[in-house]
């Protein structure tokens, strides 16, 4: 890639500018650089401009050069769209005068290129200094483009090729400078400097041989330094894609923003970490001469960018930016001997060096018996052979054990200047990460206190960077993505309460709720980008895939969303397995679904335990009476140290609407086929009559409250005649109510002789359950209850008189809706 440098007017104020590949990519960018130069030159700044090769042609250039190495004649077909692209470039931005001197110098250049990829192609071999030719030829074409458009423009400008000033050994590649002589170099070829000097980045020269060397991938920023300090610059600006340094690499992290204000430490550790907007080398030589650096876009001139000095911004925030290496790997030498090998840590340290393995990170047990360093993927080989050379002899004696090295980690570095003055930085990370059941293989703090970085599975990476800028950088507003099976009545009610409430969310509470996952019984959708509410419905048919559980769940395992909440809104006996795979990848659970709290008492508590040990949540406040909070002010109870004595109360709004609809003067199985009809039932309406869903629900607010207790031991007094429960279908059932029809008929008018209302209750009292009917007077709470309305009565030690009443609607698609609803609000306010 080609960039571009620009230095102004007199030596006192030059201005470097460099343009990145996608700067100089197109000839749209590239008359947005021209405008750039324009402004800089109205000012009165002598500019050097450096340039990068356009986008993607130094990549294209190392694919020309391995497949001409492997004898692979496909290189000739990149080389020729490498060509084709320069030639275009040149018809696109010159006028057709002018023209033909660039095309003949591009076609010059390409003729030689073509010359040495054929050497090493028919010799099939490549050395570093031949790939360091090959790569050069980027910037030297853009360059030559670039020059010429320019002039053509009425620019004052020269070419400067930089191999005849900066000066390196002969490490290809990656090519170490010689400052001195580079500075004294640069000083004399810029002594009668034109207005703007235009110098392609990246390559530089031996001093031994005048060989082409390269600064290292991305290095044209570092050819911008070097010029910027060799000539006492007034500012050195990096002109790129992004409008600054970015909180976080914006490609991995949708709301990263700009970072205005930098010092150069925090500079250097963000790129050193990863940021790849900067090339890490760069900052040292601007750093030594105190000039400014701007980080801008081309694309948006104006926006403000990131300005870099000597000390950043002393009353910024004390994080600055996250940055993350995304393939590293560990190695850890330890052994029981180690403390008293002599010179440990500098044999280690020398052993790596030797072979040239950059050392990332570092940390050290206090015991002082392991010590771990981070390394690049590629790095890892021969960082394992090399130290375990160097301690061969130890190793043999075991008092140091082989070398552990650990592959597929990422490094991710939190870096702020002021972090030194904040306590608990740490432990705000381990929460965060922690909650999102994301585990740290190791920490390092550098010893400036300027960064800590974390190393994590590199799976995990994108979600901890999400999970940790929205903690650090965002803390007052959280996103969290729901996974749903089921979109019956209650599902879909809860969909159109996220449609509609999400904007108020996000304006009262800073919360976003998004769905990523949803499934009926025949199909699953799932999608990062949350899903429309507008059109769920066509989507998860046209683009859903076939539904199946324990795909469903593995999917949104793997999806591996931080904040997720996963919500069973089916009355399934299967799902809930899944639950404790689910909380156990940290992934909190929300459900009306009464099976899992319901069945036996060892996997309820089980599920209860593995949510607290994973930071998830189990909620299902729904279990009982819908939306009224009943299970929430429970538990509020006896958090606040109360204890439940007693309980009573009407749980079934199904039941509830039978007796209070039912009078006699009807038949009773119409009723039941009415409340079924408006959806007061379940499909099978035995299931509320047999009493089971009323002795569920008592079972959980009994465990609720603290006691041990089965299904089995609650004692239920049936008051539907055997024979219409024993019946194989429900029309069977309706007929058999009919036979039955007096028994019901007696009840009610037994009840209403006496002034009475029947009642379904559940009761709780001295470790008992109890579930029947019972009939009450006026003086009763439970006489006046209306429709389908659930009512519960605590008593407690501080309610012993008077008990606690919660009574509302305990049945119906959008109260259960809101019950979930609250539940993960519940989860977003944690
Ligand atoms: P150029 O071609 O201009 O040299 P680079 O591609 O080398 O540009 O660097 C710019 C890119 O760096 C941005 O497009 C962005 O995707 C990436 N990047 C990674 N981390 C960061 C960060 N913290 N801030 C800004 N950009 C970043
Ligand atoms: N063209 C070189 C590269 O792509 C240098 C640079 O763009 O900074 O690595
Ligand atoms: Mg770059």
């Amino acid at each position: 890639m080609f960039s571009l440098v620009f230095i102004s007017s007199n030596l006192d104020f030059m201005y470097v500018l460099k343009f990145g590949g996608t700067s100089v990519g197109s000839s749209e960018s590239l008359k947005l650089v021209h405008k750039i130069l324009e402004r800089h030159s109205e000012e009165g700044h002598l500019q050097a401009v450096v340039v990068s090769a356009l986008g993607g042609v130094t990549n294209q250039l190392v694919q020309i050069a391995e497949l001409a190495e492997q004898g692979d004649s496909e290189y000739e077909a990149i080389l020729r769209e490498v060509e084709d692209r320069h030639l275009q470039l040149c018809n696109e931005l010159l006028p057709v005068m002018e023209r033909s001197g660039t095309i003949t110098a591009i076609k010059l250049l390409i003729n030689d290129l073509e010359d040495i990829c054929r050497g090493v192609f028919l010799i099939h071999e490549l050395s570093p200094r031949s790939s360091d030719h090959i790569l050069s030829f980027g910037e030297r074409l853009s360059s030559t483009i670039i020059r010429d458009f320019m002039a053509s423009k009425g620019i004052d400008i020269r070419l400067l090729d930089p191999r005849a000033v900066i000066k390196t050994d002969a490490g290809f590649g990656n090519a170490v400078v010689d400052h001195n002589l580079t500075t004294t170099n640069i000083k004399e070829a810029f002594s009668s400097p034109a207005k703007v000097t235009l110098v392609p980045g990246f390559m530089a020269s031996s001093n031994e041989g005048n060989f082409t060397t390269t600064l290292g991938r991305g290095g044209s920023d570092y050819t911008a330094s070097l010029l910027a300090a060799a000539l006492d610059a007034e500012k050195l600006q990096i002109w790129t894609d992004v409008s600054g340094m970015m909180t976080a690499n914006p490609r991995m992290v949708s709301l990263a923003h700009p970072i205005k204000h930098l010092s150069y430490e925090e500079a250097m550790e963000l790129s050193h970490f990863g940021a790849k907007v900067i090339y890490p080398p760069t900052i040292q030589p601007v750093l030594d001469k105190s000039i400014p650096v701007e980080v801008k876009n081309t694309f948006a001139p104006d926006d403000h960018g990131t300005l870099i000095t000597k000390d950043g911004d002393p009353n910024g925030r004390w994080i600055k930016g996250l940055s993350s290496i995304d393939d590293v790997a560990l190695c850890t030498l330890s052994g029981p001997g180690m403390v008293a090998v002599p010179n440990f840590s500098y044999r280690l340290f020398a052993s790596l060096s030797r072979e040239s393995v950059n050392v990332i990170m570092i940390t050290q047990a206090s015991s002082e018996h392991t010590i771990t360093v981070g390394v690049s993927k590629e790095d890892a080989e021969i960082a394992r052979l090399s130290i375990e050379a160097e301690f061969e002899r130890e190793i043999q004696l075991r008092r140091v054990n082989p070398l552990t090295v650990e592959t597929d980690l990422s490094i991710i570095a939190l870096v702020g200047t002021r972090m030194r003055e904040q306590v608990g930085v740490s432990a705000s990370l381990f929460e965060t990460l922690g909650h999102n059941g994301i585990n740290v293989k190791a920490i390092a703090q550098g010893s400036t206190e300027l960064n800590i970085s974390v190393v994590i599975d590199r799976k995990h990476l994108r979600k901890s960077l999400n999970s940790l800028h929205e903690s650090f950088f965002l803390s007052d507003f959280r996103k969290f993505y729901v996974f749903m099976i089921g979109v019956g009545n209650v599902g879909r009610a809860f969909l159109d309460q996220i449609k509609s409430q999400n904007e108020f969310l996000s304006d009262a509470f800073n919360v976003q709720v998004n769905v990523c996952g949803l499934s009926n019984s025949r199909k699953m959708l799932f999608s990062e980008i949350p899903i429309d509410l507008e059109t769920w419905e066509t989507q998860l048919e046209e683009k859903g895939k076939p539904m199946s559980q324990d795909g469903f769940v593995d999917e949104m395992i793997a999806m591996n969303m931080r904040n997720s909440i996963f919500i069973d809104c089916t009355a399934s006996e299967d799902i809930p397995l899944a639950y404790e795979r689910i909380l156990k990848s940290s992934i909190s659970v929300v459900t009306p679904n009464k099976v899992a709290c319901s069945s036996n008492f060892d996997s309820y508590l089980g599920l209860k335990k593995t949510a607290t040990e994973f930071q998830s949540k189990f909620l299902f406040e729904t279990n009982v009476g819908a939306g009224l909070p009943v299970i929430s002010t429970l538990s509020d109870l006896l958090k606040s140290g109360d204890r439940i004595t007693k309980i009573q109360a009407v749980l079934s709004g199904t039941l509830n609407f039978l007796f209070n609809t039912y009078d006699g003067s009807q038949k009773f199985s119409d009723v039941v086929k009415q409340a079924k009809a408006e959806g007061y039932t379940e499909p099978d309406p035995r299931l509320d009559l047999s009493g089971v869903d009323v002795m569920r629900k008592i079972l959980i607010l009994a465990r609720e409250s603290g006691y041990k207790l089965e299904l089995s031991d609650i004692t239920n007094r049936p008051f539907v005649p055997e024979e219409c429960m024993n019946t194989d279908s429900i029309e069977d059932f309706y007929s058999k109510l009919d036979e039955n029809d007096h028994v019901f008929q007696k009840m009610v008018e037994d009840a209403k002789s006496e002034g009475r209302r029947i009642k379904y209750v559940a009761s709780f009292e001295n470790r008992q359950a109890t579930t029947g009917l019972e009939t009450f007077g006026p003086d009763h709470p439970f006489f006046e209850l209306d429709g389908k309305d659930n009512i519960v009565l605590f008593y407690t030690k501080r309610y012993s008189e008077q008990p606690l009443v919660i009574k509302g609607a305990g049945a119906g698609a959008a109260v259960t809706a809101s019950g979930i609803f609250a539940d993960v609000m519940r989860i977003t306010s944690a």
